[in-house]
């Protein structure tokens, strides 16, 4: 049986003001909800007002990135051990670290091991951009993908991974629940291929990608898909929360 996370990704989004207030959000909309881990991914200036306005609650913290390195000359990097001392969770690998900052699955492993060393858990964002699915290579794409971003990581039961095909991201357009199910399901075979089909049903496997309050029941319900990274709808506690409820209620 695996417990379902809702995680928020906030981005680049949220004054102080902002975050704290809808950190407060979340925390009214998900009290005393069970059966699903919450968390939510504030900008990195947020995370200690975001941790006390929700200190006491279910809901848990995580990072939006992390460096590799140790501490040390890394103008503008936070370390895994600086954030571990403020958050529980950290996405790596997200498509828009990847896009954007030229980021692929060799420091996304890196990533995710030094988060897994300072003892966070880290949410590995996996996903295919339009081309490769409409040329028919987004299982082989993806599969890639994991095998990279999971070299030289031999256990992986702190780990969860989301498939978040980009061209579902931010565009209103989500996957189908049907393709979101079967790449969750093709996700967890690459991993029993990898590691072992015990390791891979315990794996949390998350979607991602325009996921709301609308189309979140869908994604809840299909076998393989525990749970959701949501990026735009999570700005909204009150919709964010309703996403909670959905994968909590399956
Ligand atoms: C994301 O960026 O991880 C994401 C899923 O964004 P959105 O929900 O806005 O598509």
């Amino acid at each position: 049986m695996r417990t379902p996370i809702v995680a928020g990704n906030w981005k680049m989004n949220t004054t102080l003001a902002d975050a704290t207030a809808l950190a407060r959000d979340v925390r009214a909309g998900v009290d005393g909800v069970v059966g699903v881990t919450t968390v939510v991914c504030p900008p990195a200036v947020s995370i200690v007002p975001v941790s006390m306005a929700l200190e006491g609650s279910s809901v848990h913290v995580g990072a939006q990135d992390v460096s590799a390195n140790p501490p040390g000359a890394h103008t503008g990097e936070l370390s895994a051990g600086m954030l571990a001392g403020l958050c529980t969770f950290v996405i790596v690998g997200h498509s828009e670290r990847r896009a954007m900052y030229c980021e692929d699955d060799r420091s996304t492993a890196a990533k995710a091991k030094a988060a897994l060393a300072a003892g966070l858990r880290p949410i590995l964002c996996v996903g295919e951009p339009l081309e490769v699915r409409e040329n028919g290579r987004a299982e082989s794409f993806v599969t890639s993908q994991i095998e990279g971003s999971l070299t030289g990581i031999s256990d992986i039961s702190q780990i969860s991974i989301a498939y978040e095909p980009v061209w579902a991201i931010g565009s209103d357009r989500a996957a189908s629940p049907e393709i979101a199910q079967e790449m969750a399901a093709m996700i967890r075979g690459a991993v029993a291929d990898l590691y072992s089909k015990a390791v891979s049903e315990r794996l949390p496997v998350l979607y991602g990608g325009s996921v709301n309050a609308g189309n979140c029941a869908s994604f809840a319900a299909a076998p393989d898909i525990d749970g959701a990274l949501v990026g735009g709808a999570s700005l909204d506690g009150h919709e964010f929360a309703q996403i909670v409820h959905a994968a909590a209620s399956v």
